[in-house]
């Protein structure tokens, strides 16, 4: 068993220049097509022919599928109908089906344009997972068989989302997980690039809809990229972002409807011209939480905190006040969804913690500017509380980490703010 995700030496995986890693090969890449790509047969006709040019110029390919667009929200739905408790192993069985089908279909639309092509489901390469039915991880994949049929120039149609569990039953990998197996995939073949084709041409420097002035990006660093994933442009899953991290496969997302680059995902190395910010990202499926007159002394925090972990409650910001009373305010903020489940944990520890109000308001935007050259820049997060005050935004609350300044602020002024922002750090298009 090949372990691709341990036994890839650093230097041999896709961070290095294609030259340098097979000098006497065909270059390799992988390419994943999204639901909205393969919605359709004249879509699947479509991505043949991309296919099929990758094919002519020379390369070994292996193909990455979802299911057509809405097939999986179909499945799951089935499932939740039946019994909103229902055995984890059974969904899987039933929501991995999307990706059999396009697969297949994808290999007869190969074959009919005379590109050989077979199809692959997870079990059968195998890819390895581990026992978390429903939202598996990825343990290993065998690329071996894969490799001698590609340097045959057979074409690998492989189901996304899914994997062989230790149980032998199917897995799958959580909602947008296609993005992941195209990853592990590439890193276990050593591809030298892993192509995602999906419904935007690359990364933006913000949200198009609010900003029409943003600019997409030639390159981000993996660490910029995952900072925007998880903060609201949702566009690779952000698993997938922390695998290519890890294992250095180099990404490129682009459009599957237009002929022209797309926004290379790549190591800090490769980008010369390092931007102090990439972009703004905002989210407002956050909830800010006060906790009022807390007692101040050692353990709180450790007990509010401890116990929202226990119950499985995400926390992001957290701000704490000194006060002389020996009491302090504490802010922090969770999930909109969870607040419910916040709220019981809250009640549960009141006599332990000692808080005489609790606030909730979920009427709050996150917004974040993102950007390696923070690193070596001082100011960065002066201009962003300059710009939103010359808007007149009040910041709630406030959060830094290297390469990233994030604020909470009222919902009703995200637009405002991410416009501003943009213009504050010169992103906009000339
Ligand atoms: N078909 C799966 C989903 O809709 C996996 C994917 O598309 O990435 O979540
Ligand atoms: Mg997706």
């Amino acid at each position: 068993m090949l372990d691709p995700l341990a036994n890839i030496p650093r230097a041999k995986r896709g961070g290095t220049a294609p030259q340098t890693q097979k000098q006497d090969q065909m270059p390799r890449i992988v390419m994943k097509f999204g639901g909205t790509s393969v919605a359709n047969l004249d879509r699947i006709r479509d991505v043949a022919q991309r296919v099929k040019r990758e094919v002519d110029a020379g390369n070994q390919v292996a193909v990455v599928l979802s299911a057509m667009a809405g097939t999986t929200n179909q499945l799951v739905g089935w499932c939740q109908a039946l019994a909103p408790l229902h055995d984890a192993r059974e969904y899987d069985t039933v929501v991995a089906t999307g990706e059999q089908v396009t697969t297949g279909l994808l290999a007869i639309a190969l074959q009919e344009i005379g590109i050989e092509a077979r199809s692959w489901q997870g079990w059968q390469i195998p890819i390895r997972t581990d026992n978390a039915h429903g939202k598996a991880r990825i343990l290993s994949i065998d690329g071996a068989d894969l490799i001698a049929r590609m340097g045959r120039r057979q074409v690998a149609v492989v189901s996304g989302f899914q994997g062989l569990a230790p149980d032998n039953r199917i897995a799958t990998l959580g909602r947008g997980g296609s993005d992941t197996s195209a990853v592990a995939l590439a890193a276990a073949l050593k591809a030298d690039r892993c192509d995602i084709y999906t419904d935007v041409d690359g990364i933006y420097t913000t949200d198009p809809r609010i900003v029409p002035q943003a600019r997409k990006l030639a390159k981000i660093s993996y660490e910029e990229m995952l900072e925007l994933a998880s903060v609201g442009a949702k566009v690779l899953q952000s698993r997938s972002v922390e695998l290519a991290m890890n294992e250095r496969v180099r990404v490129q997302v682009l459009s599957s409807f237009e002929d022209k680059p797309g926004t290379l995902v790549v190591d800090e190395d490769e980008i010369v011209e390092k931007e102090i910010v990439s972009g703004i990202a905002y989210a407002r499926d956050e909830a800010k939480i006060t906790l009022r007159r807390v007692a101040d002394r050692p353990g709180i925090a450790a007990t509010i905190f401890g116990k929202l972990a226990e119950e499985n409650i995400n926390v992001d910001m957290i701000v704490q006040n000194i006060s002389a009373d020996g009491t302090t305010d504490m802010t922090f903020t969770i999930g909109k969804t969870d607040l419910p489940r916040t709220h019981a944990a809250l009640l549960a520890i009141r006599e332990q913690v000692g808080w005489t109000d609790v606030l909730e308001d979920p009427n709050v935007a996150k917004i974040s500017v993102v950007g390696v050259g923070m690193r070596s820049h001082a100011g960065v997060a002066n201009t962003m509380f300059r710009a939103l005050a010359d808007k007149a935004i009040n910041i709630q609350v406030i959060s830094t980490s290297e390469i990233k300044v994030s604020v909470l602020i009222g919902a009703e002024y995200t637009e405002l703010a991410v416009r501003a922002l943009h213009t504050a750090y010169g992103l906009d298009a000339a």
